[in-house]
C-alpha cells in the first residue's frame, strides 16, 4: 500500500491510497464513522425548563454537541469499566447547565466537572430563553462509538472514490465542449488541445465523454487506488481520527488472529 497526503486541516484530511481494495478503503471510512470512540452527553435530568422547547428537544440538542477530551483514553466505555456500568469517574463525566433569560443558551454554557472535557464548539445554540425563563439541567456524558448511536460518531463526512484516469487522445480537435460541461474545472485548453489538470477533483461523471463528438476523451477509475476524504465532527483532529480508526481495524484483525491460533 502507498499513502500520499493530499490535504490536511484540523478537521479534514484527504489522502490517496494506492494498491488497496475498495473493501479496505471502505473499512477505513466505516471505522472513522462507527468504531472510533467519542464522548457525548448521554443522561440528562431537567430540574427546570420554562423555555419554549420541550424537554426532549433540549436533550436531543445537548446529545448532539460534539465534546472534546484532553485525554479520551482516560475514560472507559461503561460496559468495559471496572464499575461494570454502574457509573464512576472512569466512565462518565458529570455536567450542569443553569441559565436564566433573556438570552441565548450556547453549548459553552454547559459546565463539566472534569476541566479536561468541553464542547468542541462553544457557539452551538441550544435554546432562546425569554424574560424570566429558566433552564436547570444536570447529567453526565459517556464514551461510546457511532455504532451505538450517531451522537458518538467521531467522523461525520467520510467517503472515498476511485482515483480517476483521464486520457485525451490524438483525435482531440480543441473544440472545448468538454471544458464547458465539466462541473469541476478539471480540463483546460492548452495549445489547441484539451488537457486534464486537477485530476483529483474529477468526479468520474463522464459528462465530458458524452460531450466529446470526436470521442477523444476516455475516463476510467483506477481500480486499486482511492481518494479518501475524512471529516471529524470536532471531538478530535482528523489525523487522530484516521489513526484511531486504523488502530480499531488492527485490534479486530489481532483478535481474529488470536482466535485462529487457538484452533491450531
Ligand atoms: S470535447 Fe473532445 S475534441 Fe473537444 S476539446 Fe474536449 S476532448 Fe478535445
Ligand atoms: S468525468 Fe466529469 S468531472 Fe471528470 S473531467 Fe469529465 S466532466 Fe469533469
Ligand atoms: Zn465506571
Amino acid at each position: 500500500m502507498k499513502f500520499e497526503l493530499i490535504e490536511l486541516q484540523e478537521d479534514q484530511i484527504r489522502f490517496l491510497l494506492r494498491g488497496v481494495s475498495a473493501a479496505f478503503a471502505n473499512g477505513i471510512r466505516r471505522a472513522c464513522m462507527s468504531e472510533v470512540p467519542a464522548l457525548a452527553m448521554d443522561d440528562i435530568s431537567l430540574y427546570e425548563n420554562t423555555s419554549v422547547l420541550f424537554d426532549e428537544q433540549i436533550s436531543l440538542r445537548l446529545g448532539l454537541v460534539p465534546l472534546q477530551a484532553e485525554d479520551l483514553d482516560m475514560f472507559s466505555r461503561p460496559e468495559e469499566c471496572q464499575c461494570k456500568g454502574e457509573g464512576c469517574p472512569g466512565c462518565r463525566v458529570d455536567f450542569m447547565l443553569s441559565a436564566e433569560g433573556p438570552g441565548l443558551v450556547y453549548s459553552k454554557d454547559v459546565q463539566f466537572t472534569d476541566p479536561g472535557v468541553k464542547p468542541a464548539f462553544g457557539k452551538i445554540p441550544i435554546v432562546v430563553l425569554g424574560e424570566g425563563e429558566k433552564l436547570v439541567i444536570e447529567g453526565f456524558a459517556t464514551k461510546r462509538v457511532g455504532r451505538d448511536h450517531s451522537k458518538w460518531q467521531a467522523g461525520t463526512l467520510c467517503g472515498y472514490k476511485n482515483l480517476p484516469s483521464i486520457e485525451i487522445g490524438a483525435a482531440c480537435n480543441g473544440c472545448g465542449k468538454c471544458i464547458e460541461v465539466c462541473p469541476r474545472d478539471v480540463i483546460v485548453l492548452e495549445e489547441g488541445r484539451a488537457k486534464a489538470t486537477n485530476i483529483l477533483e474529477c468526479s468520474l461523471c463522464k459528462l465530458c465523454t458524452e460531450a466529446c463528438e470526436a470521442r477523444a476523451i476516455k475516463i476510467s477509475p483506477v481500480l486499486d487506488s482511492f481518494v479518501v476524504s475524512i471529516e471529524s465532527g470536532g471531538s478530535m483532529p482528523a489525523k487522530e481520527l484516521v489513526a484511531r480508526a486504523s488502530l480499531e481495524i488492527r485490534k479486530r484483525a489481532e483478535d481474529l488472529d488470536a482466535k485462529l491460533a487457538e484452533l491450531s
